[in-house]
């Protein structure tokens, strides 16, 4: 089992500063993969900068330009949210270049898997705007660019980080090219990500928002993951399966209320890959979004790859949640979203 990984020190040229989104968040997932040994079982795939046509796959080129003249001016603040540096932006092209060479390292049948480990993340930019820390929108550029080069009909979109992926549902809500599907904590940031979006004209029914719950931890995770996401995906039969790999949603996460343990990682993500295997030759792709607390970040990044690469010894050095929040019950929106969506 041949798995890739994108990395690249231009990542870290994004600065900035102080934030929770920061270079500290790439180093401490390589130097955790280092010192485990398990980078060397790992095959690296050089990134490059995505074209500005390339880009523009997703954003408008005003909005492509903004960008390069605030880094040129120095960086700056672009909302509440999202800072960036002079070197934002070229790091910025070589994050969306470095989910593009990792879908053509795993089209191409050079790994079998890859993922990127890239930032700054992506899932909340939107064609003409930076939100939540994300410039362009990395992933849904490159499945853009995967579908037009090799002349893909369906790609599959999963997005697990805790937040909405506001910016990839936009940019696939009226493309039935593309199946999106999300769990995210809701009612939480950006707001999107209701389950009666679902996606427009042709594209009726291929959004599919499972939005859950502050206080969700493993248990609930496959639930879903079992009920909603193996049968939806199962029957849009996907040609490639793209995934925007948040960890926010760990239990020691700050940023969010979920209770998700490494090891509910390795789970999710393996029936990620057990679909892959299944429907599409093990073609996978993940691009890093999310994922705020250092340590937890770094051994679920490993967990991530472990699986991918079919070890089956998962670490957890930091176990189950010690939040201590009750279960929420999700019977119910359960079964609200497999009416929307017509699933047994
Ligand atoms: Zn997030």
């Amino acid at each position: 089992m041949k798995a890739g990984f994108v990395y690249d020190p231009v990542y870290l040229k994004h600065d900035t500063g102080q934030h929770v989104e920061n270079a500290e968040r790439l180093k401490a997932i390589i130097s955790h993969l280092e010192q485990t040994r398990l980078k060397q079982q790992l095959t690296p795939i050089v990134p490059r900068a995505a074209s500005i046509e390339e880009i523009a796959l997703v954003h408008h080129k005003q909005y492509i330009s903004h960008i390069q003249d605030a880094a040129q001016r120095g960086g700056g603040w672009l909302d509440a949210d999202t800072v960036m540096s002079s070197g934002s932006y070229e790091a910025a092209l070589y994050a969306a270049g470095g989910v593009i060479k990792a879908a053509e390292a795993v089209m191409d049948g050079e790994v079998d898997s890859a993922f990127a480990l890239v930032r700054p993340p992506g899932h909340h930019a939107t064609s003409q705007r930076a939100m939540g820390f994300c410039l362009f929108n990395n992933l849904a550029i490159a499945a853009k660019y995967a579908l037009a080069k090799y002349g893909l009909d369906r790609a599959l979109i999963i997005d697990f980080d805790v937040h909405h992926g506001n910016g990839t549902q936009d940019a696939f809500y009226d493309n039935p090219q593309v199946l999106y599907v999300s769990t995210h904590e809701s009612p939480f940031y950006p707001g999107t990500g209701k389950i009666e979006e679902t996606g427009s004209g042709a594209a009726r029914g291929m959004t599919v928002n499972i939005p859950l719950p502050a206080g969700c931890g493993d248990a609930e995770y496959l639930r879903v993951f079992e009920q909603v996401v193996v049968p939806v995906v199962r029957r849009f039969n996907p040609q490639l399966i793209l995934v925007s790999a948040g960890y926010d949603l760990h239990w020691a996460d700050g940023l969010a209320l979920m209770q998700v343990s490494t090891t509910g990682f390795s789970q999710m993500v393996g029936i990620i890959k057990g679909l892959a295997d299944e429907l599409c030759s093990g073609r996978l792709v993940f691009s890093l979004e999310g994922g705020y607390n250092l340590t937890a970040l770094a051994v679920s990044v490993k967990a991530t790859f472990d699986v991918l690469l079919g070890n089956h010894d998962i670490e957890d050095p930091l176990g189950q949640s010690q939040r201590g929040f009750e279960a929420p019950s999700i019977g119910n929106l359960v079964r609200s979203i497999k009416e929307i969506h017509g699933l047994p």
